[in-house]
């Protein structure tokens, strides 16, 4: 049957119980902004298009999670979590002050686990060794932004580092026992199917746990909204048989976090599915029951 590991099932792997993603924002900056790797950052990005945490900016990690076990503890008394470090680049800083704020995150009750969104030019041997120790008694996952396996659209949309710079940080990161994640971009300008087809096969030959994709997004404030002349944005049905295709070339051993991603609306020029998650994985389901059907 054509289908894939989804991430509750990945978790299960590892968890008793439900978990919930806390996220959480320690209020770093991006070395694709401030000049040590590259100015005014990736032509596609405006992190207040991430998900904000429940309690807000400005308050002690310890503070937005417990914030955040209170909105989901009322319906969820069970549920345990996972600390989400994700607005900008959250291995930037030195190692010491990195260390401080996870083990915060760590020290609240019901917090198992840790996932660390970062830049793959942006992990030093010195942090990767300090998160090893701490991988032995608690999940850690580093979530690299791979966006594309292509230097030319790497270099288009100015992320400032190279494939080859994914490929050392997950292959360092796995051998130091910590999980890893990699985060794609799909329909980046001037990539073909083959192209994004390309970047998911070469990613699942890497020693890689969980995927995470999602659709190019026009958001206001970025350098791409001044761009979108010849910009080919995926229509659901395009990029429901992408997902398709994708689903085909993932081996079970990695999950497939999710495959879409929903910019806050007033934040979003293009392109408008209103599709929650959720809503797309029931068609993309349905899709792969369908062609099963026709392989059959
Ligand atoms: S997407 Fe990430 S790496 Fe790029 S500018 Fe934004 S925070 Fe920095």
């Amino acid at each position: 049957m054509l289908t894939y590991t989804d991430y509750s099932t990945y978790l299960s792997r590892y968890f008793s119980v439900k978990m919930q993603k806390l996220t959480v924002d320690a209020r770093f900056t991006c070395p694709n902004r401030d000049g040590t790797k590259g100015r005014g950052g990736c032509i596609y990005c405006n992190n207040h298009s991430f998900s904000p945490s429940v309690a807000g900016d400005d308050v002690p990690v310890s503070a937005q999670l417990e914030a955040g076990k209170h909105f989901f503890g009322r319906k969820y008394p069970d549920m345990r979590y996972l600390a989400y470090f994700q607005s900008y680049t959250n291995t930037y800083d030195s190692p010491d002050r990195l260390m401080m704020l996870y083990r915060e995150a760590l020290a609240v009750d019901g917090v198992d686990g840790l996932i660390i969104g970062t830049r793959p030019d942006c992990v030093s041997d010195a942090l990767l060794s300090e998160l090893s120790s701490l991988a032995r008694e608690h999940y850690i996952m580093i979530e690299y932004g791979a966006e594309s396996s292509h230097d030319s659209t790497l270099r288009l949309v100015n992320r400032c580092h190279t494939w080859a710079d994914t490929v050392s940080a997950v292959e360092r990161t796995s051998a130091a026992g910590i999980h890893v994640g990699l985060h794609l971009i799909m329909g980046l300008p001037g990539e073909t199917r083959e192209m994004m087809l390309e970047t998911v096969d070469r990613c699942c030959r890497l020693p890689v746990d969980v995927l995470k994709l999602h659709q190019l997004q026009v958001i206001r404030g970025t350098r791409l909204a001044g761009m979108t002349d010849g910009l080919k944005l995926f229509t659901v049905d395009g990029y429901l048989d992408l997902c398709v295709d994708v689903v085909r070339r993932v081996p079970r051993r990695i999950a497939v976090e999710r495959f879409t991603s929903s910019a806050p609306r007033e934040l979003l020029i293009a392109p408008h599915w209103d599709l929650k998650n959720y809503e797309f994985v029931n068609l993309l389901k349905k899709r792969l029951r369908d062609e099963d059907a026709v392989c059959e």
